[in-house]
This record gives structure tokens, C-alpha cells and sequence, in this order.
């Protein structure tokens, strides 16, 4: 008999089980459909012997103290600092949109204090800002909103950014300053030894068992368990009981270069032209040292693996049915980006799921006391 069944290898599901094995003493069976644990996260070294990630660029960025310590009992970490280039109108400028940005968009020459008011003269002012296009046509006006956002924003998500919750665009901070890092967190690191490591560490007690290439369903009548932790998509969970929840995916196209470098930055994105939102360069990422180099193509779609819940009011409306249902299904916990629906990055699923061990851990407690 194990303690707890867990769906899914990726972080929602390797927290879990790292913590109610290591902690609660529990036996746990971690369940995974793919032919790998780390989930998205999952890094591996390509046939030229780059070490990419399969399932796109991610970049670890924390402001958690909390949520730092608990990942760096397993792995070390490098520093690793984002910076990003929109190419618009034939230049690469920096994104978020910057200082620079602007002066080099429009040959200005203006100073951070003046760019404030240039910004407030550009600005559409909204009383409510309801959507993604209200949240940047809002702060940075019109014309910087048509270069920057909307090209990007209808390729990634299929819709227009007045079609989208205001959350998705707001996490593109806007800057007066030259500041041109992707991200404003306190910890911005990569595992040293990549992700798909950690997760190994993660996963290395005595008291986690893993099962490879297995769907849950497959298993889940032959193998006795207490609790059940479910880190797949909620509404599958349910047989799609109130419809199917939207969730966009994309292709990821390699390619490898016989050249140590062909871009100056982590990632460039193209906004406007082509197919495909953007392009990465895993080496500066991974801070890996070889002749040649691997970048991969985002080309978003519709159908396929789901990888990122779509953010808008209907599809909330619909994640609340199932998240209902949820809430009355006794002895599942449903934990992480596909089972709580909900836009999170790496650090966010990892407090999720620490949140939901300690109330785990609690009501157990309260059962055997
Ligand atoms: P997942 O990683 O999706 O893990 C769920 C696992 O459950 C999967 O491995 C799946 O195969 C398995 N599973 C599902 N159903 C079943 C079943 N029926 N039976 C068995 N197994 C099942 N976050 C950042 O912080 N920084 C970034 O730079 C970043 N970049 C990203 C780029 C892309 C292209 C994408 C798609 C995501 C990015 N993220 C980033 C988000 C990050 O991937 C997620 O926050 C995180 O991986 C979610 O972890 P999870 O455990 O909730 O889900
Ligand atoms: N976005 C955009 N232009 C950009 C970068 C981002 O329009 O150059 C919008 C787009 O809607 C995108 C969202 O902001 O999906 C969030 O961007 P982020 O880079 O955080 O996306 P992720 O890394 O999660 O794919």
C-alpha cells in the first residue's frame, strides 16, 4: 500500500513527493506519463551535446527566500540574468520596453525623467483596466502597444490582447531606466547541472518510487493508495464533464549552428514578422562552453500538448466548475499549473505545492493524533 499516489513528475508533483517522503515518512508512488521526470522543466544535452530544454527556455526567477532555499537543497546555482530583444522595424531594441527602447525606436534623445513625461503624453488613460491591450495601451500608449504587443500577443495566444485578462501582458514591466533584464526578481539563477538534475535529487528518497511512460489511468486500479496528488490537466481529470479547458500549445524546432554564438542575447523576439514568437539561444542561458550552439523556434498552437492555461474571463468561468468539483472529490489534491489552471511559473507551482504539503501534513497530523 503507498501512502500517496502522485500524478505527474513535473514540480507540482516532485515537491510532493519530495516532501511527504522526507518529511512525513510516507511511501509515495510519483506516476509519469512521459518517458522523463522535470515535467516542462525537463533539460537534456541534444545530439551535438548542447544541453537545451525540450519543452522550451525557462529561466528560474524567484523573490522568495523561502522558495530558494527549499530548491537549493538540490542543486547549486549559476547567476544568470535574462535580457531579451524585440526585433521591430528592422532593429533589435530591448524589451521590456526601456529607455533605450525608446530612443533608438524613435532617434529621441530623452532622459529617464523626460521619457515619464513623454510616456504620460502617449498614454491612453483607461478607468479600468480590464484586458491586456488596457494594460499596455495604459502605460506606454498606442503605436509602442501595435510594435511590441499585439503582433506577439495574437501569434501566442491566438487572440487579441482586448480578448485577454490584463495579467498576461502586466508581466512585462515597463522601465524609464536603461535597466534591460528580463525580469525584476531578487533571485534570477539557473541549476547549475540543469533542471532535469535537480529533479533527480528531488526525487532520490528511499520512500519515492517512479513509474516512467505510465498514464495514471492505466495504474490507478492495481495499486492501492490513501491519497491521490494530481498534476495534470483538471478537466481530463473529469472525463471533460463541463467541456474541455482551453490550454495553448506550441512546437519547439531545434537547430544547431557550427558556430559558438548567432545571437547577442538569451532570446530575441519577433513580434511582428514570421511564424514564430521568438528565438533562444540556450547557451547563454545554460552558460555551457562549445563550438557550436542550439536555439529553438516558438511557433504556437492551438491543439497539441497543453502548456499554457489561456487567461480570460470565460475560460476562469469554466476552470470554477471544475475547480468546485474538485474541492468535493475526497482524496485528491490538486496541485500545479494544469490541475489549479492558473498562468504560474516554476517558483509560483513550487510555493503551490509546498502550500498544499503543509496542509496535507496538517490534517494528517490530525488524523493519527
Ligand atoms: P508540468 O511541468 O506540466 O508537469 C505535469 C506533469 O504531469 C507532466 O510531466 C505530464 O506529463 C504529467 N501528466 C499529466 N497527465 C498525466 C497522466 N494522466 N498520467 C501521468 N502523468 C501525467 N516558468 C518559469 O518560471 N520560467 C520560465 O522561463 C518559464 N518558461 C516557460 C516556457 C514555456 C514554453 C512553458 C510551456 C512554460 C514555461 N514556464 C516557465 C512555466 C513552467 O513550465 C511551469 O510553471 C512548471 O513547469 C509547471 O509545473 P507543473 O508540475 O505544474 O506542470
Ligand atoms: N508579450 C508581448 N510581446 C513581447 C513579450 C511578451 O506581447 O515581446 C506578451 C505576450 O502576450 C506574452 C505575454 O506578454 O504571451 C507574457 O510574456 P512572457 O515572456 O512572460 O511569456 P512566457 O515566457 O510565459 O511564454
Amino acid at each position: 500500500m503507498f501512502d500517496a499516489l502522485i500524478v505527474g513528475a513535473g514540480f507540482a508533483g516532485s515537491v510532493i513527493a519530495e516532501r511527504l517522503a522526507s518529511q512525513e515518512g510516507m511511501k509515495v508512488l510519483v506516476v509519469e506519463r512521459r518517458p522523463h521526470i522535470a515535467g516542462n522543466a525537463y533539460d537534456h544535452y541534444d545530439d551535438a551535446g548542447i544541453l537545451v530544454h525540450k519543452y522550451g527556455p525557462h529561466i528560474f526567477h524567484c523573490n522568495a527566500p523561502e522558495i530558494y532555499a527549499y530548491l537549493s537543497q538540490f542543486t547549486a546555482w549559476r547567476h544568470y540574468q535574462h535580457r531579451v530583444l524585440a526585433s521591430v522595424d528592422g532593429q533589435q531594441v530591448p524589451i521590456p520596453i526601456n529607455l533605450d527602447t525608446v530612443n533608438k525606436l524613435y532617434g529621441l534623445n530623452l532622459t529617464s525623467f523626460e521619457l515619464e513625461q513623454w510616456f504620460a503624453s502617449v498614454a491612453e488613460p483607461k478607468e479600468r483596466i480590464l484586458t491586456s491591450e488596457d494594460a499596455v495601451v495604459s502605460k506606454v500608449g498606442r503605436d509602442l502597444y501595435t510594435k511590441f504587443f499585439r503582433g506577439y500577443t495574437r501569434k501566442q495566444w491566438g487572440l487579441d490582447p482586448s480578448e485577454l485578462d490584463a495579467q498576461v501582458a502586466a508581466r512585462i514591466p515597463t522601465r524609464t531606466n536603461r535597466d534591460d533584464r528580463y525580469f525584476n526578481d531578487r533571485y534570477q539563477v539557473m541549476p547549475l547541472h540543469g533542471y532535469t538534475r535537480m529533479f533527480e535529487k528531488m526525487l532520490a528518497h528511499p520512500n519515492i518510487k517512479l513509474m516512467l511512460n505510465t498514464d495514471y489511468r492505466e495504474v490507478q486500479e492495481f495499486i492501492p493508495y490513501r491519497l491521490l496528488v494530481y498534476t495534470g490537466p483538471v478537466d481530463a481529470f473529469f472525463d471533460f464533464r463541463y467541456g474541455k479547458l482551453p490550454y495553448r500549445s506550441l512546437d519547439f524546432v531545434f537547430e544547431t549552428h557550427d558556430t559558438p554564438q548567432v545571437q547577442a542575447v538569451g532570446t530575441v523576439n519577433y513580434p511582428n514578422d514570421y511564424d514564430y514568437t521568438r528565438i533562444t539561444e540556450f547557451k547563454h542561458l545554460t552558460g555551457q562552453t562549445h563550438a557550436r550552439t542550439t536555439v529553438v523556434y516558438e511557433y504556437p498552437k492551438a491543439e497539441g500538448d497543453p502548456y499554457y492555461p489561456i487567461p480570460r474571463k470565460e475560460n476562469a468561468e469554466r476552470y470554477k466548475q471544475y475547480a468546485a468539483l474538485a474541492e468535493e472529490t475526497p482524496g485528491v489534491a490538486f496541485v500545479g499549473r494544469l490541475a489549479t489552471y492558473k498562468y504560474y511559473n516554476m517558483d509560483q507551482v513550487v510555493a503551490q505545492a509546498l502550500a498544499t504539503y503543509e496542509r496535507l501534513a496538517s490534517s494528517r497530523r490530525l488524523v493519527v493524533a
